[in-house]
């Protein structure tokens, strides 16, 4: 069982309970992204069953009338057992998404699988166009080339600050460096496309500015942010007509998930902590 100091973060260790995090959060006009906790799997067996466990969960999903879809890791679908694997595990999971009319997203993990994650997605969203999306990583350097690739792709594309520690030589390490990158992606984004924009970012510094460039461009957008980070911004921001999104992970492997959130940031500890004590 969780203990509630990580539930905050995790919704709960099973598809029932991830299936009623997204009806109490459907409620406040938040649509779900359900993440089944795995990655960096070296051997098919487990990357198999992860498959096996989206397509079911996806069928499950599909005869709800939940605002729900999910996401998938890379490595959690055997991009390091092979990246045939991988391409073979994903499209079986878009293939479910599709014939159950559920989103599937596809996270970005670090700097050596993005070729091969461009390729499998660049290949799955002409097979099922607007069906797919795909994460791209700000603080990588190659990222403004690779948008301007992926601009005619028919997926929605998730643009984060990127999560990886990455060689200088590769990305931008500094804050401010990484910042600019994310707010020129934004803006290449709503330069040169209609729809199928998410802004994965907790920063209003972003979110403010994807707002300002859909006021002058137009083009539909959706706010994307983890469950358990600012859900108070993710509720004002649903109420104020704004397409939002929440990233939730469930799954037994819980505990890496959330020491990563708490090492990113100290304060949600002292947050869980204080929901946890009342105080
Ligand atoms: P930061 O640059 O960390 O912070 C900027 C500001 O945002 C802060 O000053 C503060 O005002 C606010 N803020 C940030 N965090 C908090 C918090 N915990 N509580 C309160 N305020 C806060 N990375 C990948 O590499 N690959 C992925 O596939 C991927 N998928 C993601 C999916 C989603 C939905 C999200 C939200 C993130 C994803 N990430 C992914 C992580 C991402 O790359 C960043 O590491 C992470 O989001 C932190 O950057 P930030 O833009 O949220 O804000």
């Amino acid at each position: 069982m969780i203990p509630p100091i990580a539930s905050r973060f995790v919704a709960g260790e099973e598809p029932a309970t991830a299936f009623e995090h997204t009806r109490q959060t459907n409620a406040d006009d938040v649509g779900v992204i359900l993440n089944l906790l795995g990655e960096h799997y070296h051997e098919r067996a487990p990357a198999d069953a992860d498959a096996a466990a989206y397509e079911s969960l996806i069928a499950d999903l599909g005869k709800t009338e939940l605002d729900g879809c999910v996401s998938v890791k890379p490595s959690q679908l055997g991009i390091d057992v092979g990246p045939d694997v991988f391409a073979e595990n994903y499209r079986r999971v878009v293939a479910a998404g599709a014939e159950h009319d559920v989103f599937v997203w596809c996270d970005m993990e670090d700097a050596t699988t993005t070729d091969t994650t461009l390729e499998a997605f660049t290949e799955v969203a002409a097979e099922y166009p607007w069906q797919v999306g795909l994460c791209v990583q700000a603080n990588l350097r190659r990222t403004r080339a690779d948008l301007e690739a992926l601009l005619d792709v028919p997926g929605k594309l998730r643009l984060v600050k990127g999560a990886y520690d990455e060689d200088e030589e590769i990305a931008y390490t500094e804050k401010t460096a990484v910042d600019e990158a994310y707010r020129e992606g934004l803006r290449l984004l709503f330069d040169a496309r209609d729809r199928g924009i998410a802004v994965g970012s907790h920063d209003p510094e972003m979110i403010a500015l994807a707002a300002e460039l859909h006021e002058r461009h137009g083009g539909d957008y959706e706010v994307q942010m983890l469950m358990g980070v600012r859900e108070e911004a993710q509720r004002r921001l649903a109420s104020e007509g704004v397409e939002v999104w929440q990233y939730a992970p469930y799954g037994d492997k819980w505990l890496s998930y959330f020491y990563r959130r708490v090492r990113e940031r100290k304060e949600n500890l002292a947050f869980a902590a204080r929901a946890v004590l009342g105080v």
